[in-house]
């Protein structure tokens, strides 16, 4: 029991723990596949956006390659040679921009122009236009100077006449093994730019210097990739590379991390790009340099759909996690429930098995008491028997003891009567000698006045001696109460004591056994008279009263000894309960007086008086009310 209650507080702590490995392990798993989905969208986004660079730089490759000879074969022809010879015959001019023209339209490039070696342009293919490079001077371009060394000249730029930018290509026109002049056909490499223009990323070709030559976000065009060092601004200055466009600012790229090894940028500002605006989030960068040109062409690849594929698959990938391990709490639970279940209906069929136990023992343990009780009303049985037994013997041994009492009183009572006869019968004798007849009569009637007084006391004697069943029937309290007296008359008058009787003028008769009830009464006032022997005052009262209880009469004993205490009250009526001297009582006469009346149906109680002494009252069934007798 306590170990299944410390497992399940230890089962209450770990559920906790283990939701939040639960958790745990579902992102860890969400992590995973969104790590994973993210590294593989990214190296597909480089792959897809490597293979276009490849593309791309091919075919910029290929023209720039298509153009570089050009200005060589334009450079051949003789009427650049004359011109170059005699510079100010118009005639010549005139044939050189005819040609110039000519050679320049069937190629297909913006311009092509010939310069002298003093860099001054000699004739050019747009001489009838506004912007004729006729007459200008471009020696401070880079191309110029490579042609003049003698080597083919490359360079982009933008127009100081034209506006334009656009790639210049310059060769030395050669005659007699010098360097006489330099021809320079300048291409738009905007139409180059046409079949990127349907790329959705953006994508821009630097020079060196990651200036932006070409963009499909118009904005970025002459712009920077990142700030310059003031020596490199500074020659670029010289060159008038892109003086027309202003000066060169950053466009603002903040490095965003990376994602398969390619770099990836926010944009700073807003810009847009060939299909709308860009977004502000993360791109990745991958770039290629174009080898003819020692140019770099990036494109950025927006990386919201690889990171919106990896948050789908870090969602998936949780769900598909969360689910197993639903599924796996679920098995738990049911195995948990089933286990529950389980030691559930074995607890039940232990209690119960306990239950049929305990009930077995405790009918067991039922039954030995009720035998043990059986055993006990049997020994009662046989102690009350036993007790009975006793009690009869010890009424008969009171009975005797106050025999022996009234044995005493008898003799007193016979031995004034026998005195008195013996000196009236000595003294008749005397009288009959001297024939005072008269006298003799008197004497011989009070010799039987006397003799009747005697035999009224032996009578009484033999009555009271015999061990006569209760007789119920009709009797009178102040007749038994009258024989009690008359075996006491002697003491009272001796000791002083004396006694009131209070009863109705039509003394109502009570069931009884007129003997008996003389001997209660005998046995109360000879305690009373006992208890009075220690006081000045000695009265004692008798009173009958029939008006209290409907069906009997009660009698009232009150004297005016030393009273009862309140623990001899209680143990008043126990057989041998005495509190006089050895010798001088039994405790058996409040005992026996109980018993007496119980057996008439009549009960006794001490009664504590308002004054001083002791009160014993009686309850006696009337006689003449109701019918049920001694029932
Ligand atoms: P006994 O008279 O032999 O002692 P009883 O049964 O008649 O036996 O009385 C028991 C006791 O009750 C007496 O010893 C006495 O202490 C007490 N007792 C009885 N009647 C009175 C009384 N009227 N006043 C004071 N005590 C009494």
């Amino acid at each position: 029991m306590l170990q299944a209650a410390r497992k399940r507080v230890g089962a209450r702590l770990r559920t906790p723990l283990r939701a939040l490995l639960g958790v745990a392990l579902a992102a860890l798993a969400g992590f995973a596949a969104w790590r994973a989905e993210l590294d593989a969208g990214a190296d597909a986004l480089r792959a897809q956006a490597a293979s276009r660079l490849n593309n791309y730089a091919g075919a910029l490759s290929a023209e720039i390659g298509r153009y570089g000879y050009l200005p060589s074969l334009i450079a051949l022809d003789g009427r650049l040679q004359r011109l170059l010879a005699q510079p100010h015959d118009a005639a010549a001019v005139r044939a050189a921009e005819a040609y110039l023209q000519r050679a320049n339209r069937a190629a297909g490039s913006s311009v092509a122009y010939l310069m002298d070696t003093s860099g001054l342009t000699l004739a050019s293919s747009n001489w009838k236009t506004p912007i004729s490079f006729v007459g200008a001077n471009f020696a401070f371009r880079p191309y110029f100077r490579e042609a003049l060394r003698g080597q083919a000249g490359r360079f982009y730029g933008i127009g100081t006449i034209s506006r334009d930018p656009g790639l210049y290509f310059s060769q030395p026109v050669r005659s007699g093994g010098r360097v006489r002049g330099v021809v320079v056909v300048k291409i738009d490499l905007d139409k180059v730019a046409v079949p990127w223009q349907g790329w959705r990323d953006p994508v821009l070709v630097t020079d060196r210097n990651g200036v932006v030559l070409l963009s499909s976000v118009p904005a970025w065009r002459f712009e920077l990739l990142a700030p310059l060092p003031a020596a490199v601004r500074r020659r670029i200055a010289q060159t008038q590379q892109y003086t027309v466009a202003g000066p060169l600012r950053p466009i603002g790229l903040l490095p965003a991390g990376q994602a398969a090894g390619a770099p990836l940028f926010r944009l700073a500002h807003a810009a847009r790009g060939p299909f709308g605006a860009l977004p502000p989030h993360a791109f990745m960068v991958n770039s290629r340099v174009v080898p003819a040109l020692g140019w770099r062409l990036l494109s950025l690849s927006d990386m919201r759909p690889v990171r919106d594929a990896a948050r789908r698959s870090a969602l998936a990938g949780v769900a598909v996690v969360g689910l197993l391990e639903s599924l796996a709490l679920v098995l738990v639970l049911r195995r948990r429930a089933q286990a529950e279940r389980v030691a559930g209906r074995e607890a039940l069929e232990r209690a119960y098995g306990e239950l049929e136990q305990r009930v077995a023992a405790r009918t067991s343990a039922l039954t030995q008491a009720n035998a043990a009780l059986q055993r006990e009303v049997d020994e009662r049985e046989r102690a009350e028997a036993a007790l009975r037994r006793t009690m009869d013997e010890l009424a008969q041994a009171g009975k005797l003891a106050a025999l022996g009492q009234m044995a005493a009183g008898v003799a007193h009572e016979l031995n004034q009567p026998l005195a008195a006869l013996h000196t009236l019968s000595d003294n008749a004798v005397v009288l009959l000698d001297k024939q005072r007849l008269d006298e003799v009569r008197g004497n011989l009637d009070a010799i039987s006045g006397l003799v009747r007084r005697m035999a009224r006391i032996t009578g009484d004697l033999k009555s009271f001696a015999r061990k006569a069943p209760a007789a119920w029937q009709p009797c009178t309290v102040s007749k038994a109460l009258d024989g009690a007296l008359s075996l006491l008359r002697r003491r009272f008058a001796q000791e002083g004591i004396t006694l009131e009787r209070a009863f109705p003028d039509d003394e109502p008769r009570v069931m009884c056994d007129e003997l008996r009830l003389q001997q209660v009464l005998l046995n109360l006032l000879v305690n009373a008279a006992d208890a009075m022997h220690g006081v000045a005052q000695r009265s004692i009262e008798v009173s009958l009263d029939a008006g209290v209880e409907p069906g009997f009469a009660l009698l009232r004993v009150a004297d005016s000894g030393e009273g009862i205490s309140p623990a001899a009250r209680k143990r008043l009526f126990e057989p041998f309960f005495t509190t006089k001297a050895q010798g001088t009582g039994l405790g058996l006469g409040l005992s026996i007086a109980q018993r007496i009346l119980r057996e008439v149906g009549a009960s006794i109680e001490a009664q504590s008086g308002q004054a001083a002494g002791a009160v014993f009252v009686l309850r006696l069934r009337l006689a003449d009310q109701g019918g049920d007798g001694h029932g």
